[in-house]
């Protein structure tokens, strides 16, 4: 049976951006300032000190992506404290830590939250009526999983 979690009006938003994308997302930022003022944001470190400059209001900025911020975020998600992210990751240029990068969009998947990887689908995010209003969020059922049947002797 799958669980339901309440995400509260006041949304807990993960920001991330490579550095090819930063210009875009903190563009994008701008002009949302007024919706993202209602949330707490997090951020990776350099992306989060660029928001901090450009918004004027306090990012809970994690390590940098490359020295294990984007796990931070993943951790984040894993243990419910993170209810959406905005990852303008960079489509034209290999990251030192694809593999972080991965894992980070996969965890999003497995807790089903809501991600956004390029402006359009972060513009569709951020006039959903869902910002601003509480919504049942479904989260997959691994019972299955967790309880699956191990053979220690193999
Ligand atoms: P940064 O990390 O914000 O510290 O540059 C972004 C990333 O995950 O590459």
């Amino acid at each position: 049976m799958s669980t339901i979690k309440i995400l509260g009006s006041r949304k807990r938003i993960a920001l991330v951006a490579h550095d090819h994308k930063k210009a875009d997302l903190l563009e994008w930022a701008m002009h949302n300032i007024t919706v993202l003022a209602r949330h707490e944001l997090f951020a990776t470190g350099t992306t989060g000190k660029l928001l901090e400059e450009a918004l004027d209001r306090p990012v809970k900025k994690l390590l940098s992506g490359p020295l294990g911020g984007d796990q931070q975020i993943g951790a984040m998600i894993a243990n419910g404290e993170i209810d959406m992210m905005f990852f303008f990751w960079d489509p034209m240029e290999a990251q030192p830590h694809d593999s972080d990068v991965k894992a980070l969009l996969r965890l999003c998947v497995a807790w089903n939250i809501p991600m956004a990887c390029d402006r359009a689908t972060a513009d569709f995010i951020m006039t959903s009526p869902f910002m601003h209003e509480e919504y049942e969020s479904t989260i997959p059922d691994y019972d299955g999983y967790l309880n699956r049947k191990i053979k220690a002797d193999e």
